[in-house]
């Protein structure tokens, strides 16, 4: 109950008491509290505990749509892996307006942090949702399609022609059951809903006035993912190619075909780089993930050249990538990640 709630409650109290005690004083009997007018208060103070309890069920998801450039909102999601409390919220769903419609990237999560992002979206427009692009095949990005497609039956979804494959072959269903494991049954009741149209490197989507580019160059994260450029708002959705305080799974991917997909979409000299975790920035945000994934792979090369074992790469990337300690995931992520990437020095030397 808040201070307002309490301060009513006892304002009524003290009118009650008085309005129930006898006077005895005839002369100020108007001023005392009618029971008519006892039931108006008590009816407010219903009144508002009861808008105390809307406002903090939408307290609930405490997440907003964020302006990072022109027609262009970022709602900037948790960075903790999927739990009950976030109930497997954790990434970075975008909007884009266009003169025929909203244009989404990865929706997010479940059906039920779907809808919650698709009542935020509608405190920047109410225009409708026309298309979707889901940046790659981890579900904490993409099995939100269901809320929208519910809301939207038109709308189009888009995904890599690879991720269309991997759905087909039963990866939604996994991601459906790990994102059940994990949110400890709060995601129940999500289905698969896959993108329905394939796209691949150097397509370009028209909606309305916009122009939406596709970049892929190959096994990055996965080999699933899309970069989505905007470039009439100077802005390109990355997925999880770039992360901003928040390392990834790199297991899916890989540390060289990562690195070089980074290197070339830095190339197109864009001004707002949207992460799919983390904070939007600028080129320096990417440079700055870029450096991470370099550090690693380099202390796999200088292991490997030392006759080091897989396990020794560690002892380096503690000290190389120290100033990356307190991004969500590195402790649990940082061994597995050296052994990965001296795997694929291993494999380039033969
Ligand atoms: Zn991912």
């Amino acid at each position: 109950m808040n201070t307002l709630t309490k301060l009513i409650i006892s304002v009524i109290s003290a009118a009650l008491l008085s309005a129930c005690s006898p006077s005895n004083d005839s002369s100020t009997s108007n001023e005392n509290i009618s029971s008519d007018q006892a039931s108006d208060v008590i009816s407010n103070i219903t009144s508002e505990i009861k808008t105390e309890a809307v406002t903090e069920k939408t307290d609930a998801f405490p997440y907003a749509f964020e302006q990072v450039a022109n027609n262009t909102w970022v709602m900037h999601g948790p960075r903790e892996l999927p739990n009950p409390e976030n109930r497997g919220f954790m990434n970075n769903p975008g909007i884009v307006k266009t003169s025929a419609g909203l244009v989404m990237i990865d929706p997010g999560s479940t059906v039920h942090v779907g809808k919650d992002v698709l009542a935020k979206v509608k405190d920047i427009s109410n225009l409708p949702i026309v298309a979707v692009f889901n940046t790659h095949i981890h579900g904490d990005h993409w099995l939100a399609n269901q809320a929208v497609k519910a809301a939207y039956p038109d709308a189009k979804i888009y995904g890599h022609t690879e991720m269309l494959v991997e759905v087909e072959n039963g990866e939604g269903e996994n991601w459906v059951s790990t994102m059940n494991t994990l949110t400890e049954g709060a995601s129940l009741g999500t289905e698969v809903v896959a993108p329905e149209h394939a796209v691949d490197n150097t397509d370009i989507i028209k909606v309305g006035d916009t122009e939406f580019t596709i970049h892929h160059y190959g096994v990055a994260h996965t080999k699933t993912d899309i970069m989505i450029e905007v470039a009439k708002n100077s802005v390109v959705f990355l997925g999880d190619n770039v992360l901003s305080l928040r390392i990834p799974r790199t297991s899916d991917g890989t540390f060289q075909g990562n690195i070089s997909t980074i290197n070339t979409i830095l190339e197109a000299n864009i001004t707002t780089y949207i992460p799919g975790h983390g904070p939007t920035g600028d080129k320096a945000m990417v440079e700055e993930y870029l450096n991470y994934l370099a550090q690693i792979y380099q202390a796999a090369q200088k292991a490997f050249e030392e006759d080091l074992d897989s396990s020794d790469v560690l002892a380096i990337t503690k000290e190389t990538t120290a100033a990356y300690k307190d991004w969500h995931g590195y402790s649990e992520l940082l061994g597995p990640q050296g052994a990965q990437a001296y795997g694929e020095v291993e494999a380039a030397e033969f």
